[in-house]
């Protein structure tokens, strides 16, 4: 799929901007603070509903505005399509070619895009929420439902750990009620991991073989999910049931003591290894970066196998971080396949030979 234009109305430092993206290579350069990734940003939001940087929808809308709009043109396999999002202080509303979409999953996925920043190598050095948030943006993109599935879980969730901290200041506990919210939770749990455990198989496969690319064939990647308790996805539902409400039978008195639940997809993480040694522990800054490298590539491929068409690739600031080699595997694999957009502070660090027909967009304050 392809951007053909993109309009901001009282976006971030955009007072109001509209431009032609319809080549396959975007390239956006401008000094630092000017508005470069700002421009990425708003493609993100446009894909996903909300920012790859914020939590707080309300920091998109330019200071002293009073609602956001982002609007873009895209072409897919099935022919054009127009998205826009408002965002107020109220809220957002979505919409597909002019109609209203009630539910923001039914709009999530119109659009695909894969975005690599430099703080993306805190999906490997950071800490497990942050690739469970990575988990969960990437499976929503191609799966609205599991995103569905997700609100629920944490609803119940909250509920469930709401009744433990007032059971455990009240010395009593209402053990039909926590029956229910245990059935509830585990059943949503399985969904989740089940979703969870497919995409981080499918993803392997891609991720082992890029990785193997980009390091001249010295380094196998594997990586691994690693939920909250032993779990094996082959073994049948109603096995899985079982076992987990006997775990959470079994955690009661600790859950309650610590007001909180203690398992469930909210406890997940991943982890990675390069020749069989953990990357978070034993990887050098390289390793990590090129492990995180390799996994947003195997996302387009993901994605690609998922919806039948390639996402958009986003790339901040990180180009000019990989040395040549790098640069040009990233290039060259997908220039033709993939439209990107590239921000850089200067072309100097750039292998631009590589990027003759690339449109570039020089930005200066919100301009
Ligand atoms: P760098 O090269 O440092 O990464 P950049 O060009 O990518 O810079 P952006 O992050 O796109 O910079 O834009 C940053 C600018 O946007 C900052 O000057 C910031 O003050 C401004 N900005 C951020 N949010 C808003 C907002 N809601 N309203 C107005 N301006 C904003
Ligand atoms: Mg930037």
């Amino acid at each position: 799929m392809h951007l053909k234009k993109l309009a901001l109305r009282d976006y971030r430092n955009y007072e109001s901007v509209e431009l032609a993206t319809e080549g396959a290579v975007n390239i956006i350069i401008g000094p630092n603070a000017q508005g470069k990734t700002n421009l990425l940003e708003a493609i993100f939001v446009l894909a996903l509903t909300k920012s790859h940087r914020t939590h707080q929808d309300k920091e998109l809308i330019r200071f002293g505005a009073e609602r956001t709009m982002l609007r873009g043109e895209i072409e897919k396999k099935y022919g054009p399509c127009t998205l826009d999002l408002t965002f107020t202080n109220q809220g957002k509303k979505a919409k597909i070619n002019g109609l209203d979409q009630k539910r923001l999953s039914d709009f999530i996925g119109a659009l695909n895009v894969v975005m690599f920043a430099p703080e993306d190598l805190n999906i490997v050095k950071g800490s497990p929420s942050i690739r469970r948030q990575f988990l969960n943006m990437e499976i929503g993109q191609v799966q609205p439902s599991y995103l569905y599935d997700l609100s629920q879980y944490q609803k119940v969730l909250a509920q469930r750990n709401n009744m433990l901290k007032t059971s455990f200041r009240e010395s009593k506990v209402n053990e039909t009620l926590l029956e229910v919210w245990n059935e509830q939770l585990v059943t949503l749990s399985i969904k989740i991991m089940k979703k969870r455990q497919n995409f981080i198989h499918k993803l392997q496969k891609w991720a082992e073989s890029i990785h193997m690319g980009i390091t001249n064939g010295t380094e196998t990647l594997e990586i691994g999910y690693v939920p909250s308790f032993a779990y094996d996805g082959s073994v049948e539902e109603s096995v899985l049931f079982e076992q987990f409400m006997i775990k959470l039978s079994q955690a009661k008195d600790q859950e309650m003591r610590r007001g909180t639940t203690l398992y469930g997809p909210h406890k997940d993480d991943l982890a990675f290894s390069i020749n069989k040694k953990d990357v978070q522990t034993f990887g050098s800054q390289g390793q990590q970066r090129t492990t995180a490298l390799s996994l947003k590539l195997a996302e387009i491929e993901f994605i690609q196998e998922e919806v039948g068409e390639y996402p958009i690739l986003l790339l901040d600031d990180v180009l000019s971080e990989l040395d040549t080699y790098r640069q040009t595997q990233l290039l060259e694999t997908f220039q033709t396949k993939v439209q990107t957009f590239i921000t850089t502070t200067g072309t100097e660090s750039l292998q631009m030979n590589r990027l003759k027909n690339a449109s570039i967009f020089h930005v200066r304050n919100g301009q």
